[in-house]
């Protein structure tokens, strides 16, 4: 093997690699991997009215199920600001205009959740969305009061028992919220 050709191969391996498919890379996804997770993206709006209006952005599964288990369980924080913009640019698709007075509140971990994991993934997918919205952020709104499972693999039932007396509001006043 020629140098040239062993340089060629050690750059392929010394490149960043896809959390996903683990194809060389220099942005958070390859580009297989960015369009197979934008077409995770609701066409319609994602918006689901109610007494509490929801916006989801897209159908939890295939890419997007993966990016997300990425971040959170393999240690690829730098995949929550992208997913926070790819959140932004939809929610501001749907409503059109921003609602004043609105802040942005992530969802806090346990502290014994956020020292295993070493980052809050919702706080920096907030901080994404927050720099495309123009929003602020409120990252102590909610305070966490128990340890609660991990949600992924229990039914709707499960999780809402789950979450009950998990939360409670924080020390930052709350006028309007968007969760994340
Ligand atoms: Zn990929």
């Amino acid at each position: 093997m020629t140098n040239s050709i062993l340089q060629s191969v050690l750059n392929l391996f010394l490149k960043p690699e896809c959390p996903i498919c683990a194809r060389p890379t220099d942005q958070e996804f390859c580009r297989y991997c960015e369009q197979q997770l934008l077409e995770c993206q609701f066409t319609h709006g994602g918006m689901f009215p109610g007494e509490v209006p929801i916006f989801v952005w897209g159908r939890y599964g295939g890419v997007l199920k993966q990016a997300i288990a990425a971040l959170k369980y393999d240690g690829n924080p730098q995949i929550a600001k992208m997913l926070g913009y790819c959140l932004a640019e939809g929610w501001l698709d749907t409503v059109k205009r921003v609602p004043q007075n609105l802040v942005v509140v992530p969802i806090p971990l346990h502290p014994a959740k956020l020292k295993q994991r070493g980052f809050n993934q919702a706080e920096l997918l907030g901080r994404g969305f927050c720099e495309i919205t123009g929003l602020s952020m409120k990252p102590h709104g909610l305070q966490r009061l128990k340890n609660t499972e991990a949600l992924h693999g229990l039914s709707r039932p499960e999780r809402y028992q789950n979450l009950q007396g998990a939360l409670r509001v924080g020390k930052d006043p709350l006028p309007l919220a968007v969760l994340c």
